[in-house]
């Protein structure tokens, strides 16, 4: 099972269990699939040399729109930092693939250019590697509930592409 789960879900992992067990199910809204490309077109515009100088990497599980694999860096454009902590696991992730592809201690630099910001993730350390596993070992544990985890509101909730499955009629505004 672990080797099914992506990039995407150990991002969600970091965000909502609700909604990493509603994605994991295939219960999809529009949005999701929206971000992951505004994602990839805010990286194209803000840095237009990047599509020639580095490559798209597919691992499967995992997509990387720029990898610099001269330097072993992947390059991940998000469109705010509001998330951070949830995308600095999902590079970490990446990291992590790579490394069990063979790529010997790769980096990775996330990229807010709205906000003129950049964070370096370094190589990751064995405790990484350990951190990883165990973020594995629970998405697991969740994808084999039969049914959704409760919901747990969050400020997030209301630019969440699960908004009106999981608030219609509930929500109270803060
Ligand atoms: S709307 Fe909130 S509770 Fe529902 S899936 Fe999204 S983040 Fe989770």
């Amino acid at each position: 099972m672990k080797k099914t789960i992506s990039a995407s879900l150990v991002n969600m992992f970091h965000v909502c269990q609700r909604e990493l067990w509603l994605h994991a199910n295939h219960i999809n809204m529009e949005q999701t699939s929206d971000l992951v490309y505004e994602g990839k077109l805010i990286g194209e515009e803000s840095y237009p040399q990047r599509t020639k100088n580095f490559r798209e990497v597919d691992l499967g599980i995992a997509k990387i729109d720029f990898y610099d694999y001269k330097n072993k860096v992947v390059h991940e454009t998000k469109k705010s930092d509001k998330l951070e902590h949830a995308h600095i696991a999902q590079v970490k992730y990446y990291l992590y693939l790579l490394e069990n592809a063979g790529v010997e201690s790769p980096t990775a630099i996330l990229e807010y250019p709205t906000a003129r910001k950049t964070h370096k993730i370094k190589a990751l350390t064995p405790q990484d590697r350990q951190e990883i596993e165990n973020w594995l070992s629970e998405i697991e544990l969740i994808l084999e509930q039969e049914t959704c985890p409760a919901l747990v509101k969050k400020r997030y909730c209301k630019t969440c592409s699960y908004f009106d499955l999981c608030y219609v009629g509930v929500f109270e505004e803060d």
